[in-house]
């Protein structure tokens, strides 16, 4: 997960640096949202910090206005995308919570209905 100079390279970093295609509905200097490759609902929308956290528990007291601000981009997507009445949110922590790109993300999903509790 780390490469030769300590940093987190993953799939996101080259999305983020615009390396590889991405169909990318928000933007702004901390975070991107894109769509997901494999969607697991009609509408499936990856959120992300430009910082690359690998995983929410790494977050700490330093992260506390860019997770703030990240929850409120949720709100700005949402609205855009007219699902603020109906949407879930996910983050999978951890290979074993079924977490595959370490770098943080929130998934937005909406546009099925969705079990409790989740699988
Ligand atoms: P997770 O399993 O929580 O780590 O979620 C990773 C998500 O990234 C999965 O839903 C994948 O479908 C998605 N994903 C992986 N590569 C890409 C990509 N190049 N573009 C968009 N989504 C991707």
């Amino acid at each position: 997960m780390t490469d030769t100079q300590g940093t987190n390279e993953t799939i996101f970093n080259k999305i983020i640096r615009k390396e590889i295609p991405a169909d990318i509905v928000y933007e702004d200097d901390l975070c991107l949202a894109f769509k997901d490759i494999n969607p697991q609902a009609p509408i499936h929308i990856l959120l992300i910090p430009k910082k690359p956290i690998v995983k929410l528990s790494d977050a700490d007291e330093s992260d506390s206005n860019l997770l703030g601000h990240l929850m409120c981009v949720v709100g700005v997507i949402t609205c855009q995308l007219r699902i603020q009445d109906a949407f879930r949110l996910v983050v999978n922590n951890g290979a074993d919570a079924g977490q595959t790109v370490f770098h943080l993300h929130l998934h937005i999903l909406s546009g099925r209905d969705f079990s409790w509790p989740p699988g």
